[in-house]
């Protein structure tokens, strides 16, 4: 007699989800994605412009090898099933008095850039900066993102292996107060500071040891053709050909326990067995009790919430600024720029990151081509749908103003359907209150806070940007394979 496949509900087809049901499939799980929205992705998500569908949620992809390794794991290889390009040009920043400074793939070609803008005291600064972030990422892959569980233990023990990671961990500053001692030049201060936000801090609370995401990028920036959803559909479709099920605009409302384990889960009015269950949502969504009262207390009560934006993605001409795939515009004053968003806020002099996702591979498109430019935002207080309207509108006026201070003109302006407000993040991302990237990563101790794949309810595992090691998209791909692993070994699948 054939042994009976153990049947994995994923709720949530998120990359971290996808991840998960990918692995499962392939490690010979019944697998079942319930998904609410009508498509794969979750936050990789587009929107419909004429121009084609614009990428309205990630658009850097980092940490390739995240990827190649999902698919070698399952004996596939990513080139087959997606095409990604390696862009020579990281980022081009504009600060408005008219400096700009491309960071490239090439490291040398990076050092002359930042010694042409800003001299060669600056570009030594560079060099300094790098070998830091590159020693920092190197000691602390294995121990906290490639480990199911960061333990205290363990980072400690490396620190004690290596004592000169200390100084470049400076465990007890700030991200914008090591970057303040790191670069005399303020404007390479405010470039760094902004990786904070990748993962949804404020430098100023952000523990230095983030410094580390500008290695991450350092390593290479790739350029998914089709656009970053694409690279979320090829995920499904090899989940697909594994027997993986999926199931659109399906809320799961409830997960079952009895005998304090997983028994199923209820959607509409279906119920659903499963021997075990993975939720990708915002793990906040369990102690807000949506997914039902049996799960409530299987995860740490809610936590402290990241960042969130407002986000256009649109198609339209632009003119004035020689823009490359990735921009940034940066916010005049760097001292206090992120004071208002510490205060829960709208930046009155916000830093603008703009997507030209037509621009890749360094083309230069005539007509209208597809644009997403994020504003940072705080993640919301309370649900307010009075005004909404009159908001939207002023954060249009924000960001147009801030576009006009650089001589950017848009033709047309993106309209005010073209927004998505974090009021809108919320609705979408239930229990998420806006906030992207899950739990907020101020305070050195964040990353050892974080929900990790296990929960306290057998059979109940968690998977995405809200668990550990956190958010971005490789980060939740990495978070798939430890809510994998941990189903692998508690199911004895393999
Ligand atoms: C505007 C924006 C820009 C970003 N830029 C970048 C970037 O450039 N690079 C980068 O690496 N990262 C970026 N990020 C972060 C990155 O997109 C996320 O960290 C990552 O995609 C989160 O994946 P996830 O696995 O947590 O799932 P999510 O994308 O959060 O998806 C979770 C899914 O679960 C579903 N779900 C939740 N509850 C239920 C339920 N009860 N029933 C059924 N389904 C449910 C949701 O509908 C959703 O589809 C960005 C995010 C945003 C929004």
């Amino acid at each position: 007699m054939p042994k009976t496949r153990p049947h994995v509900v994923v709720i949530g087809a998120g990359i971290g989800g996808l991840c998960t049901a990918l692995r499962l499939a392939h490690a010979g799980a019944q697998v079942t994605v319930l998904e609410q929205h009508s498509t794969v992705g979750g936050k990789m998500r587009t929107l419909p412009s004429i121009a084609g569908p614009v990428d309205a949620g990630p658009t850097v992809l980092t940490l390739k090898h995240v990827f190649d390794h999902l698919f070698t794991s399952v004996g596939a290889r990513l080139g087959d099933h997606v095409t990604l390009t390696r862009e020579d040009i990281l980022a081009r920043h504009f600060w408005a008095d008219g400096t700009t400074l491309d960071l490239m793939a090439d490291p040398a070609q990076s050092r002359a850039n930042v010694a042409n803008a800003f001299g060669s005291h600056a570009a030594k600064q560079l060099d300094r900066f790098t070998n830091r972030t590159a020693k920092l990422f190197a000691a602390f892959d294995v121990p906290m993102m490639q480990s199911p569980a960061p333990s205290l233990g363990a980072v400690a023990a490396k620190v004690l292996h290596n004592p000169q990671l200390i100084m470049a961990m400076a465990p007890h500053q700030s991200l914008k107060t090591a970057l303040k001692y790191a670069f005399d030049e303020p404007r390479l201060g405010q470039l760094f500071a902004r990786y904070a936000t990748y993962v949804g801090g404020i430098p100023e609370k952000s523990p230095a040891l983030l410094s580390l995401i500008a290695h991450a990028e350092a390593q290479g920036v790739w350029h998914v053709t089709g656009g970053m959803h694409s690279l979320a559909v090829a995920i499904a479709d090899l989940a697909t050909s594994f027997g993986a099920t999926f199931h659109y605009d399906t809320t799961v409302t409830r997960i079952e326990t009895t005998n304090g384990r997983v028994a199923a889960v209820h959607h509409g009015t279906s119920r659903t067995i499963a021997d075990a269950v993975v939720f990708n949502g915002d793990p906040n969504a369990l102690p807000a009790r949506l997914l039902g009262p049996d799960v409530a207390k299987s995860t740490p009560a809610k936590t402290p919430r990241s960042l969130s934006a407002y986000v256009y993605a649109f198609a339209s001409t632009p003119r004035g600024l020689p823009l490359a795939a990735h921009n940034v515009l940066f916010a005049d004053e760097p001292l206090c720029e992120y004071a208002p968003l510490r205060k829960g806020e709208i930046q009155t002099d916000p830093t603008l990151y703009i997507c030209a996702q037509d621009r890749f591979g360094g083309n230069t498109p005539a007509g209208p081509e597809r644009f997403e430019i994020i504003l940072n935002a705080p993640p919301i207080r309370h649900i307010i749908t009075r005004h909404a309207t009159e908001r939207k509108a002023s954060c249009l006026t924000l960001i147009a103003n801030k576009l006009h201070h650089f001589g950017l003109t848009f033709t047309p302006m993106p309209k005010l359907d073209s927004l998505t407000t974090p009021q809108n993040f919320n609705q979408m991302f239930p229990a998420s209150h806006g906030s992207l990237y899950g739990r907020s990563p101020h305070g050195m101790m964040a990353a050892f806070k974080r929900p990790t794949a296990q929960t306290s309810t057998t059979g109940l595992y968690l998977t995405g940007g809200g668990a550990h090691p956190g958010a971005g998209v490789p980060m939740a791909a990495l978070s798939g394979a430890h809510a994998a692993a941990a189903i692998i070994k508690d199911l004895s699948l393999i």
